[in-house]
């Protein structure tokens, strides 16, 4: 890690593995693979990386070309990483009860994200990749049947396990399936190197797919024809989709599964928390749930056993999940103790003084004139004297942007009114003015409307609205909103 890297996908791999200490039985070793170590936070950025590299190399991909994929989030987001890299434009198609998290990463990066109903699950956001890359001409990845899915891990990931594990006992490998990517990838491997490690594959108690026994109807490319009898929904993110993939089918056929844990949703998430709390190792939903799985395993391993579990993501991507169900934004009891405990910056005690205020800057002929003509001015009727990153401000500006309302933002504490203070001279002709003190001000034809909320209030009633058809100024007029859920939740007015 010490040399420079030519670019961020020199970063995807070589995760670390770390012991585990407090949650470990007696007697048994346990290790956990932290895959949140890839630069987009997840398992999924190996197989990003594999398989538009592969799709370059074998003529599939060619430089522009937009590739589409279906995925949960984690894939999309790897994908969204190694295309913005490399310059691909990115769609990808997710059902709607996958977290939102995922979905602003996607977009964050450049991707763009369909989205399908929830009810037509794995197979609907599929079809959908199928339809668009056929009717388009994309570039599909097809995840769950691609091989360079599982070729990246063949080529990475159970390398980098055997490198850990030389010369050292390595009983159990335990993992999940999302694709099969990682478990045919590193369970062949194994198989070969490490024939004495058992290969133990997890999936939720109320969806047993492979531990059901009953095949997958595949169409002739391998992927599926039909949802899987056996499929119910869950909530392990990531993991068995409502059908068995054909990467993860090929390991069923080759036979390389020692053995199949189920595991129930509410021990993944305590899993998770437990070993946030008491490990400091932040995972997923599917990670605690790995884990529950190799906790299973410990508690039947042999005496002196070492037992690798792979936990795939971070627990970030999770904070609108019931992962999250009993994490609250406010203090809770004992956090008001906390606060109460000392005797200053508590919500329910003043402040003795408040803080002395900035000496004003002089108000000048200049800024009474600048403050006159741009109220005045006919061409530009809707003003905002502003600060340019206060949350208020930028409350006004969302209202005004989804109203479509054209308007001049003076912001005085810009950099470009820094000189001579020129901001300053315009906010104490302005209070000279306006005999009002605080920033933001609004004003409509020319008349003033007051701060942030004077504004909001003004909206809710309807009559800033009056006051734009009485002065001609045009708005979108089918905007019906409430301007106060423009306001982040820490300002709105305290109960
Ligand atoms: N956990 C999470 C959170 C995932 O996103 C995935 C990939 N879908 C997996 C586990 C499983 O990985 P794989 O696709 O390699 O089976």
């Amino acid at each position: 890690m010490s040399q420079p890297f030519d670019n961020i996908l020199g970063t995807i791999g070589n995760t670390p593995i770390v012991k585990i200490s407090r949650l470990a039985p007696p007697g048994v070793e346990l290790y956990v693979k932290l895959e949140a170590f890839n630069p987009m936070g997840s398992v999924k950025d190996r197989l990003a990386i594999g398989v538009i590299e592969d799709a370059e190399r074998s003529g599939r991909l060619q430089p522009g070309q937009t590739v589409v994929e279906a995925t949960s989030g984690n894939t999309g987001i790897g994908l969204a990483m190694v295309c913005a890299q490399k310059g691909y434009p990115l769609v990808v198609t997710m059902a709607e009860n996958f977290s939102v998290e995922r979905r602003k990463m996607m977009r964050f990066l450049g991707a763009k994200v369909i989205l399908t109903p929830a009810d037509q699950m794995g197979t609907g956001m599929l079809a959908k990749a199928v339809e668009l890359a056929e009717a388009h001409g994309w570039f599909l990845c097809r995840q769950f049947e691609n091989e360079a899915n599982a070729d990246i891990h063949s080529r990475t990931t159970a390398p980098e396990i055997l490198d850990s594990f030389r010369g050292k006992r390595l009983d159990f490998w335990v993992t999940g399936f999302g694709t099969g990517g990682t478990l045919k990838g590193v369970s062949r491997v194994l198989k070969a190197e490490r024939p004495e490690t058992q290969i133990v594959v997890c999936e939720p108690d109320n969806s047993q797919l492979l531990s059901s026994g009953i095949p997958q109807e595949r169409a002739p490319d391998g992927s599926p024809s039909a949802s899987h009898p056996s499929f119910r929904p869950h909530q392990m993110h990531g993991w068995s989709p409502d059908f068995i993939p054909k990467l993860t089918g090929d390991v069923v056929s080759a036979e390389l599964i020692d053995q199949i844990v189920p595991v129930k949703g509410a021990d993944a998430l305590s899993c998770s928390r437990e070993l946030a709390q008491k490990e400091g190792i932040f995972t997923g939903i599917s990670g605690g749930a790995t884990f529950a799985g190799a906790l299973r395993v410990c508690a039947e391993a042999p005496e002196g056993s070492t037992v690798l579990c792979m936990l795939p993501d971070t627990g970030e991507r999770y904070l609108s999940t019931p992962l999250f169900e009993d994490v609250f934004n406010e203090m809770s009891i004992e956090e008001i103790e906390i606060s109460r405990s000392t005797p200053s910056f508590r919500f329910d005690v003043v402040p003795e003084s408040a803080q002395e205020d900035e000496p004003a800057a002089p108000v000048t002929e200049a800024a009474r004139r600048f403050v006159a003509e741009t109220i005045g001015d006919a061409g530009q009727p809707v003003v905002m004297f502003a600060l340019e990153w206060c949350e208020f401000c930028w409350s006004v500006r969302k209202l005004f942007a989804k109203c479509g309302i054209q308007y001049r933002s003076v912001d005085i504490d810009s950099a470009e009114l820094k000189k001579d203070d020129w901001g300053g001279q315009i906010r104490s002709a302005l209070i000279e003015r306006t005999d009002f003190k605080t920033i933001p001000q609004i004003f409509v034809g020319g008349e003033l409307i007051g701060g942030c909320t004077d504004l909001f209030d003004a909206f809710r009633q309807g009559q800033v609205q009056q006051l734009m058809r009485d002065k001609g100024i045009g708005f979108d007029e089918k905007v019906s909103l409430d301007p106060y859920e423009l306001l982040p939740a820490w300002l709105h007015p305290r109960q």
